[in-house]
């Protein structure tokens, strides 16, 4: 041990020599493994060589985040490969937050501790016409600050059309268990009318409503659900704040792409809407957080709770939000945020990109590929049910499922999904740049025709 560690010592440069300790230990380990397996002792050279291998591997950090995907799903907004690509702005302005020191929360004019980075309200002040507006690490935390508005032991008031699972297990009555409120259930689970909020207001039991915006389901039949105006209008008559989860919650107008319209903050504020809460990684299209907008007294007392200082973004991140916000106030969402232009993109031009890849494989390659429309979807809790029109590409192998576990696990790391026996690169969402990538791994993977 003592040996190999000075060997070590004097072929490499590191700051913490004790942190080459466990390293060396953990070759050691390996080396008696395969004695005892009666493999012949290795080399003192190839031990010191492993140790430094291990040790490289660590300043990879290409092996410690993870690793770049090519999104060939025509899903948006995948939860599970990170919701929205950030755009160029958040990006140059997460590595400028992060490089050094900045007055974060210090007042340059007085030197005095000041407001933690306003311009991200600003700008939610700003795009939203709301009276303030607080960012805090993502939509589950922002709901969760925003139910705890109901008080310790208070109750709220929710349709049981919207006691909903938001993803990942986390359902709304749970939600409300946590933050320490008591649920009050009203309506149906298919029908909810402005009425059915009266009684548990009027009476003084309830001091909050919460609506859940329907985003990763759609209800179809004989269905009805409260109107927000009319809900706020009962809840302020008695003294009450209203809650709107938007989930997605767009800053643009969806229904100009072709999409369902999906409810904007400012138009759930002006319908009366209290506190209004959204995620920052949806269709706003920037990096995660949970952004909150409304009554000036409860975005305050919002700031003033304890958990909002434990649901504190990074400075990176606030960086990231900011300049993704400035954005929309620029005018240059579309052509900028990477979700709004996959959204925005005209199919002819990935008819055209599908068409290119296509042609670009020689029939030599023995592969069945073929340009196919396909149908996008938002994703990621947004839009339930819609589509967008796109094209993609669509391979024609014996074993869809082997072909989809080859471009996962290839260089280029692509994910596809498999629709008719196929398997299907959808190319809205991927980037026009990696359309080469694609294209290099349709021929390298040559699967056998079928047949
Ligand atoms: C997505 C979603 C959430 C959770 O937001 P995160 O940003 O994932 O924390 C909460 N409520 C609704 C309605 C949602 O759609």
């Amino acid at each position: 041990m003592e040996h190999l560690l000075a060997q070590v010592r004097d072929s490499v440069e590191v700051s913490e020599a004790g942190a080459l300790v466990p390293i060396v230990r953990s070759v050691i380990t390996d080396e008696r493994h395969r004695l005892a397996a009666g493999v012949k002792p290795a080399a003192d050279a190839d031990l010191v060589d492993a140790v430094l291998v291990r040790l490289e591997a660590l300043g990879d950090p290409t092996l410690t985040i993870p690793p770049r995907v090519i999104n060939a799903t025509g899903v948006i907004l995948h939860t599970n490969l990170g919701r929205a690509p950030w755009p160029r702005a958040a990006r140059a302005a997460a590595t400028a937050a992060s490089s050094g020191y900045g007055f974060l929360e210090l007042d340059p004019a007085t030197g005095r501790r000041g407001r933690r980075f306003r311009a991200v309200e600003e700008h939610l002040i700003a795009l939203t016409g709301s009276e303030d507006a607080l960012v805090v690490t993502n939509n589950a935390a922002a709901l969760l600050l925003a139910v705890g508005l109901a008080g310790r032991r208070g109750a709220i008031v929710v349709s049981r059309g919207e006691l909903v699972e938001i993803g990942g297990g986390v359902r709304i009555p749970e939600v409300v268990a946590r933050a320490g409120a008591r649920l009050i259930e009203v309506g149906t689970t298919n029908r909810t009318r402005a009425a059915d909020f009266e009684p548990p207001l009027g009476d003084g039991r309830a001091r909050a409503v919460l609506r859940v915006h329907p985003s990763n389901f759609a209800m179809a039949g004989f269905t009805q659900s409260a109107d927000l105006e009319a809900v706020a209008a009962i809840a302020h008559r008695h003294g009450a704040v209203v809650i709107d989860d938007l989930g997605s919650g767009a800053l643009l107008d969806t229904a100009a792409f072709g999409l369902a319209h999906e409810p904007t903050p400012t138009e759930r504020l002006t319908a009366g809407a209290d506190v209004v809460v959204f995620s920052g990684d949806k269709l706003v299209g920037g990096p995660q957080s949970g952004l909150i907008v409304g009554r000036r007294d409860l975005v305050a007392r919002l700031r003033r709770d304890p958990l909002a200082r434990a649901v504190r973004p990074d400075k990176a991140i606030l960086a990231g939000v900011a300049a993704t916000l400035a954005l929309y106030r620029a005018g240059r969402a579309v052509a900028e945020i990477p979700v709004w232009r996959q959204i925005a993109c005209p199919p002819e031009d990935l008819r055209a990109r599908a068409e290119r890849l296509v042609a670009g494989v020689p029939p030599t390659a023995g592969i069945d590929v073929a340009v196919v429309e396909v149908a996008s979807v938002a994703g990621g809790g947004s839009l339930p049910g819609q589509t967008l029109p796109s094209w993609g590409v669509a391979l024609r192998v014996p074993s869809p499922d082997r072909t989809a576990r080859a471009l996962r696990a290839g260089p280029e790391r692509i994910l596809a999904r498999i629709a008719d026996g196929a398997v299907v690169l959808d190319l809205r969402t991927v980037q026009p740049s990696d359309d080469a990538a694609i294209a290099r791994r349709l021929v390298a993977d040559a699967p056998p025709p079928r047949g």
